[in-house]
């Protein structure tokens, strides 16, 4: 075998161009599938049908990335300035910030790279395989040269695979070929020559199954596949970046082009007209430019996101594309799915409905212990209507899910609503294995939301065929033109079966119907048009489906939030308004069809958008419209999705949500966000967490902007003055490093503050620079500049030496900015609270780091030669407290001059 793949991959065999057969010859391959111990042999001796997708940069370029800042050629000038002057102590100490800064920067990109890479890993696609003729779903990469896939719309093709067998397939082949319409795959070969969106005998690596079915032989994996051939060029490195992110960015530049014309302008000022010496002037331009650029913000806001969609993928929400984090924090609507999101997606049957009677099935679950009754009585098989068994052998044959017991507990293999007919058929005596061989399949239209219904094909052993139907009743109702009574068939009572459909919806059952047509022996295939009419209808199926308990929670938070809650359902309007009013979406009494929606223009969907929250019976299409019409009314719209029909409403979405475990690749590639729970809560939760993301990135600009200019205050009005500099250039590139390193570090690991819910969604074209930044910052400021060069004409007049006034003033600063970090827990709110006060970990560890460092900066021998600073006396410390006490305090009664006067929070 070895030898054969080798063959394959130095010199690609035309697989196209072949018969199918070769393909399973060459691989030592036969219809059901390898066996799993040769599978396993395969893998290990060709590898993991794995591409490296992400070309990722080098440490060492990523070192040298981080030297490539305005910042640092700053630095660097001002490191060359100094040597030239002769200031060695002063180059060494700005060499080792630059030195410093590049190894936290370099530390931090890789942390935050390292987060997102597990979390790409965690989306790793499944594949179904024949293997010991069995179907079994196996991740992906475990795929070898030889095995069986099978493929269904919404697939994403996991390995190159010549097709076997194909129905109605048709894929599309974008990533390859760049034609977004998708090919209809067929098993005939093709011309060598024929280019890869010709060879219609193939199904390659990477590329979406929209419609139909189909089954392949791997002939290439991992590397050797045409887009393993190829992925260098795909290969995007996804940069770390969000629209407000860039918005910083961008605003970073323009201070820092302003900064720098400032502090020439501070030297042309200092030198002519102050007299200041030119090396002085110029290290106090320097340290002014430094101390004011923010240079430390970006990181610590791609920290902030890092941490924020780490946390969010432990909570079952993973970003697949970053700009949703901030997104979320904005959305004013969720759509959802109700079938597994809303609800637990755990059926029972609970209801039969015959022409003659109508029975209960007890029992809970898909454990087929229960039984059928009527008025509490057991019924045995044959006590049942003829038409009830008859419905159920229907349902056990057009059924494409089987039930499993693992260590007492049973589960469903497949699709529940089908777990729930099989264990109802169960419960009334038959046995799954004895029905489908007595009646084999032949042929089937599969399940799709579009249509609604499922139809399979049967022959039994004297020749005669079977159509069995089951899907929603009302199409099921207009491909019927009997009903199986008692007394034979006869014409269909459609008033009869619409009024014991309502009956069952509004107790909020999603209600089935099956049918059978009898057709001549010798059909052996199955199409729409054998559908369309004939059929008889035998019975319906009320099936219940609780709300999870957790999504009613949800819901409610999100009301609270201001967030408006809507569910969309293939599902009956009873139901839907039944099980709405059980989770609070909607008021029971109003929902809109896809009938209605397919009625209305766009401006009537757009009024009737807002107020109604139920929406069902929809179509995959129905919700692109939905969405369209949402985001017309200015909403800020999440929507989730499962099907490869959903793919168009989800990219159109601004958060589109695909479902982790029910979920089509297909639509988990369209989507920003995919659920590994399925579970509405999750999202909930993603937008609580999306909100503190935005949150602590408010937090640290109003963290680092106010002490960076607090700094420069300082510098300014010195020279401005004419006083002496309270902090020397070393001294403010010194505060500079360690406040940002410490202090707005910490503010990136902030957990959620308390109101973060109960508060309306932030307006998504809010300036990043509100007016409460516009106010706090200057504020801040100020008192930050007061207190510092306050205290150091203070120190000056008691007349001590520069070097203690100075180390003075840096401590003073320093408890300035370490007292102000608390006021930022909560933005608005006050923080006299245990956890307003200590509820953050990260915040405290860092205050004991700063102290620690601030300690040794004032008292260690090396660090006073180094920064001119020089140990001071306790009672220095107690007025530098004062001082940081007082910030604290009047930065609080703002709040609450802000919170009486000014806002409603
Ligand atoms: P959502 O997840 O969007 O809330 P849903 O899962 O309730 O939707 P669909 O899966 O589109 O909705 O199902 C719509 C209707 O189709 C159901 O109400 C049911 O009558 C019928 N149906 C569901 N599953 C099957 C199936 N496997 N076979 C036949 N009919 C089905």
């Amino acid at each position: 075998m070895s030898n054969k793949s080798n063959t394959v991959s130095d010199n690609p065999l035309k697989w196209h161009a072949y018969k199918s057969d070769k393909a399973l010859a060459h691989f030592e391959s036969r219809a059901e599938g390898l066996s799993v111990i040769e599978a396993e042999k395969r893998l290990a001796e060709i590898g993991q049908n794995h591409i490296e997708t992400s070309q990722r940069s080098g440490p060492l370029v990523r070192l040298a990335r981080q030297f490539n800042n305005i910042l640092i050629y700053i630095l660097i000038a001002a490191a060359i300035g100094t040597a030239f002057l002769e200031h060695w102590v002063d180059t060494f100490v700005i060499l080792a910030v630059v030195l410093i800064n590049a190894s936290i920067g370099f530390v931090q990109e890789g942390k935050a790279e390292q987060a997102l890479d597990a979390i790409r890993n965690m989306l790793s696609p499944q594949a179904v395989v024949l293997r010991n003729g069995q179907r079994q779903t196996i991740p992906a990469e475990q795929l070898v040269p030889g095995d069986i896939v099978l493929l269904q719309a919404g697939d994403k093709v996991p390995a190159d695979l010549r097709l076997l067998d194909t129905r109605s397939l048709r894929i599309e082949e974008a990533v390859l070929t760049g034609e977004s319409v998708p090919v209809e795959k067929r098993i005939d070969p093709v011309a060598t020559s024929a280019s890869l969106g010709d060879r219609l005998s193939m199904a390659y690596s990477g590329t979406l199954v929209s419609f139909g079915r189909g089954r392949g032989v791997v002939v290439a994996t991992g590397a050797q596949t045409e887009i393993g051939r190829i992925s260098a060029m795909l290969s995007k490195v996804e940069m770390i970046t969000t629209p407000l992110l860039r918005q910083t960015a961008e605003f970073g530049r323009i201070l820092s082009i302003i900064i720098i014309f400032l502090s020439a302008l501070i030297f042309a000022f200092g030198y002519w007209v102050r007299d200041y010496a030119a090396a002085e002037m110029f290290l106090a331009a320097v340290s002014l430019a430094v101390s004011t650029i923010p240079e430390g913000l970006p990181a610590i806001m791609t920290i902030t996101l890092a941490i924020g969609v780490q946390k969010m993928a432990r909570r079952n929400a993973i970003i697949r594309r970053l700009p949703a984090v901030e997104t979320l924090g904005a959305v004013t609507t969720i759509c959802s799915d109700k079938t597994g999101t809303l609800t637990c997606n755990e059926m029972t049957v609970q209801a039969l409905v015959t022409a003659d009677h109508q029975y209960q099935v007890s029992g809970v679950g898909y454990a087929p212990q229960g039984a059928i009754e009527i008025d509490g009585k057991m019924r045995d098989l044959d006590q049942l209507d003829p038409a009830l068994v008859m419905g159920l052998k229907g349902v056990l044959l057009c059924n494409d899910s089987w039930l499993v017991e693992k260590e007492g507990d049973w589960q469903v293999s497949g699709d529940p609503t089908e777990g729930a007919l099989l264990a109802a058929a169960i419960k009334a005596g038959l046995d799954p294995k004895i029905e489908t061989g007595l009646c084999p399949r032949t042929d089937l239209i599969p399940f799709e939301s579009d249509h609604k219904f499922m139809a399979t094909l049967h022959h039994d052993h004297q020749g005669q065929g079977y159509i069995f139907i089951k899907g929603a009743p009302e199409r099921v109702l207009t491909m019927c033109q009997h009903q199986a009574t008692a007394a034979g068939e006869q014409p269909i009572d459609a008033d009869f079966w619409h009024q014991s459909m309502e009956r069952l919806a509004d107790s909020g059952q999603r209600v089935l119907a099956i049918a059978v047509k009898k057709v001549p022996g010798t059909q052996m295939e199955l199409g729409f048009d054998d559908v369309k009419a004939g059929a008889v209808l035998l019975n319906l199926f009320g099936i219940i489906d609780p709300p999870r308990e957790e999504a009613i929670k949800a819901v409610a938070e999100c009301h609270q939030a201001g967030i408006r809650v809507k569910m969309i359902t293939g599902d009956h309007a009873a139901t839907a308004k039944a099980i709405g009013l059980q989770l609070g979406i909607g008021d029971g009494k109003t929902a809109i069809t896809g009938h209605d929606i397919e009625q209305m223009d766009d401006t009537a969907l757009q009024k009737a958008v807002t107020d109604v929250d139920i929406f069902a019976r929809t179509s995959p299409e129905h919700k692109l419209r939905l969405v369209a019409a949402l985001q017309a009314q200015g909403h800020v719209t999440a929507m989730t999705g499962d099907g490869v029909n959903d793919a168009p409403a989800l990219k159109r979405a601004d958060v589109g949500i695909a479902m982790g475990k029910k979920g089509t690749e297909a639509s988990k590639e369209a989507s920003e966000m995919v659920l590994a729970d399925d579970n509405f809560a999750s999202i909930a939760r993603a937008v609580k967490e999306g909100r503190t993301v935005y949150n602590n990135i408010r937090k640290s600009i109003l963290h680092m902007l106010p002490t960076n200019a607090g700094q420069s205050l300082t510098i300014i009005f010195a020279i401005l003055l004419a006083h002496q500099l309270p902090l020397t250039p070393v001294q403010v590139l010194w505060v500079n490093m360690v406040t940002s390193v410490t202090l707005a570090m910490a503010l990136a690991f902030e957990p959620t503050e308390p109101g973060v819910m109960r508060r309306h969604p932030r307006r998504p074209d809010m300036p990043l620079l509100s007016g409460l930044m516009l106010w706090r910052i200057p504020f801040v400021a100020l008192l930050l500049w007061a207190g510092t060069f306050g205290h150091f004409v203070y120190m000056d007049m008691l007349g001590v030496m520069d070097d203690y006034a100075r180390t003075v003033a840096i401590n003073t600063l320093v408890a300035g900015q370490l007292f102000y970090l608390f006021n930022l827990r909560y933005i608005d709110q006050h923080v006299f609270s245990v956890d307003g006060l200590f509820g953050s970990k990260a915040m405290w560890i860092a205050v004991a780091v700063l102290i620690v460092i601030q300690l040794a900066f004032t008292y260690a021998p090396l660090m006073n030669t180094l920064f001119g600073t020089t140990p001071i006396a306790l009672e220095d410390w107690g007025r530098i407290l004062v001082f940081g006490l007082l910030v604290f305090l009047l930065v609080e009664l703002e709040k609450w001059v802000r919170r009486r006067y000014f806002i409603s929070v």
